[in-house]
């Protein structure tokens, strides 16, 4: 690619708002640019990595026994009432109307497609398992979008599906696509952890895991064994029973009865500052009361405030071991909830979950008692607990307790029955008995894998790309064009390179070397040959991005010296 008229408008200065070094780079490489808040065009220099990505995703997919599908990102409501999610959803879910005024959304997620679509196909066990992916863009009308494309509102994801009989056969299916997520953020060159984590809003019983990119600018953060495998996300990295109990603080929570509902800006309206993408609360019942209790800014459970859901009045400042108090109380742990989520939602769910009993349930349920599900806000003593902290002895037992930031760049999640039985995708066994599928689903933000490769591989240059997501093989430079024969060797060079099959980005503007350089170095393309003043005794300058090594070589000796 010639890069006189390549589309790659490069920036100097650091852009206003990017306030990381992979957004901040994706700008002034020129492989992005913002369209709207959360919503960006791919530049093709940006296409060309996203490709990449996507190209060893898909080997490793198909690798897996996943077959490739495309499912339309426009979604009728219909399915989204029949899963009980348009509700459910909340305003993350982009929703509108076509001409007649049916509902639609913007897929956020395809559960409800894909089980509408095997519910009608798959009837017998004979077809069973299957694993079905797509990469596609997916839709969420995220709070607060940033960090360019780690969270924007509009992003490319692989989902999969996968379909089983029975439990073993499900753990078999999410086990291989454990492997191929490993295999995945491997080849992409990625330093990263499998965590376990919360099951969240989405439901269904069994395991679920995260994959981590190790990262300071991560909005996770993982607690893991230094002496073992143990890894989970600190949201639900708790130590059971060891707390010793003391006398609650009664008088310290006036719960008012006021039952107004607050919105998030007015429960946070006074506050001091907080890091709002990272505040997470925790929903507790005390006395049938829902309270509200707000981890601050980097899950940093030193300072939390705690209030009554219901108003932002009584919301106040406290530690650790004032929440560990609480705890002593008859209170019924709700878990933890995404404060991004209107408040109204929050308290809401609250009701929900005890009037239900599915509080603990998407949580590590083993640490706490459920809420009985039949008496209306009844309140059942659960047993203490607190999370972990650094310096802890590992829940496993094996080495000590260290936290890291991660930022989340896959997940997997075993579903169980919770759609195919809410949606009636059933199945017929050997004996003719009709069960419902066992499902699971197997998520990767492409386009925020991208940013998390460029903030593990940067310097203060620019991009450093590893090998096997490089946007080219090679970047070539005429460092004087007018200089014929730096120019004639740099053509030919160009074409005999590319025929020896290497992708090759060819600087052959009328620029300074200088200039040149910097956006070799800005690019981070993982090999630059620099032809220059020694062209006419036919030598070449190469230099390696990742250790900065530079060589003089003989053009006649390049293709040795390249592979
Ligand atoms: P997060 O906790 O960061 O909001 P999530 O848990 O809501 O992510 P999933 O529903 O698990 O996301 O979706 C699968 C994957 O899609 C995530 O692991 C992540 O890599 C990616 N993803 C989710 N939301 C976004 C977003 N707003 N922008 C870019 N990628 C995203
Ligand atoms: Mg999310
Ligand atoms: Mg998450
Ligand atoms: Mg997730």
């Amino acid at each position: 690619m010639r890069q006189q008229l390549y589309f790659s408008p490069t920036l100097r200065d650091i852009p206003q708002g990017a306030d990381i070094p992979s957004h901040q780079l994706m700008l002034r490489a020129g492989l992005l640019r913002q369209t709207a808040s959360g919503i960006y065009s791919y530049l093709p220099l940006g296409r060309k990595v996203l490709r990449k990505v996507e190209q060893i995703i898909r080997e490793e997919m198909d690798k897996a026994g996943g077959q490739e599908m495309l499912m339309p990102a426009i979604q009728p409501a219909e399915l989204w009432e029949e899963s009980g999610r348009f509700d459910d959803y909340g305003p993350e879910l982009m929703r509108l109307n076509d001409r007649n005024d049916r509902k639609f959304a913007l897929g956020p997620t395809h559960e409800e497609v894909i089980t509408d679509l095997v519910r009608d196909e798959i009837n017998s066990y004979k077809k069973l398992p299957m694993n079905l992916y797509q990469i596609q863009t997916k839709y969420r009308d995220e709070r607060r979008p940033r960090f360019g494309v780690l969270r924007s509102r509009e992003f490319i994801m692989k989902d999969a599906y996968s379909f089983d009989s029975d439990q073993e056969s499900l753990s078999n299916s999410y086990d291989s696509m454990y492997e191929a997520y490993t295999n995945i953020f491997k080849r992409c060159g990625l330093d990263f952890r499998a965590v376990q984590a919360d099951a969240g809003a989405i439901g269904g019983k069994g395991g679920t895991h995260e994959f981590m990119v190790l990262s300071d600018v991560g909005e996770d953060t993982i607690a893991y064994s230094d002496g073992s495998d143990y890894a989970a996300n600190l949201e639900i990295a708790a130590l059971p029973d060891i707390y010793e109990k003391s006398e609650p603080p009664k008088n310290q929570i006036e719960l008012l009865d006021t039952p107004g509902m607050k919105t998030i800006e007015e429960l946070t309206n006074g506050l001091e500052e907080y890091n709002e993408n990272l505040l997470k609360s925790v929903l507790f019942v005390v006395d049938e009361n829902p309270v509200l209790i707000i981890c601050r800014g980097d899950h940093d459970i030193n300072e939390i405030k705690v209030g009554n859901a219901f108003d932002s009045e009584n919301v106040r400042l406290a530690d650790d071991d004032y929440i560990t108090r609480i705890l002593g109380t008859e209170a019924g742990f709700i878990g933890p909830v995404d404060i991004s989520e209107d408040v109204t939602v929050m308290a809401d769910y609250a009701v929900k979950s005890v009037a239900s009993g599915i509080c603990g349930a998407n949580q590590p349920n083993k640490h706490f008692k459920n809420v009985h599900p039949d008496r209306d806000l009844q309140i059942e003593r659960y047993g203490d607990f607190r999370f972990v902290q650094e310096g802890d002895a590992a829940p496993d037992g094996i080495g000590t307790i260290q936290f890291a930031k991660g930022i989340e760049v896959g997940h997997v999640f075993k579903l169980g029955t919770k759609y195919s039985e809410a949606m009636g995708a059933v199945y017929l066994d050997e004996n003719g008995r009709s069960n419902p599928i066992m499902m699971g689903c197997y998520g990767i933000g492409v386009s925020r894998t991208l940013a998390a490769i460029i903030e593990q591989h940067h310097d203060e240059n620019g991009l450093v790309w590893p090998k096997s997501v490089a946007p080219f093989d090679l970047h070539l430079l005429v460092l004087n064009p007018k200089q014929e024969d730096q120019l004639n060797l740099s053509e030919t060079l160009y074409e005999s390179l590319k025929q020896a099959g290497y992708d090759v980005l060819y600087d052959d503007r009328k620029e300074r070397a200088g200039v040149k350089f910097k956006d070799a170095d800005l690019f981070g393309l993982p090999v630059r040959i620099a032809c220059g003043k020694k062209a006419p005794e036919g030598i070449v300058e190469v230099k390696a991005r990742q250790n900065g090594e530079m060589e003089e070589v003989h053009v006649d000796n390049l293709s040795t010296y390249l592979s």
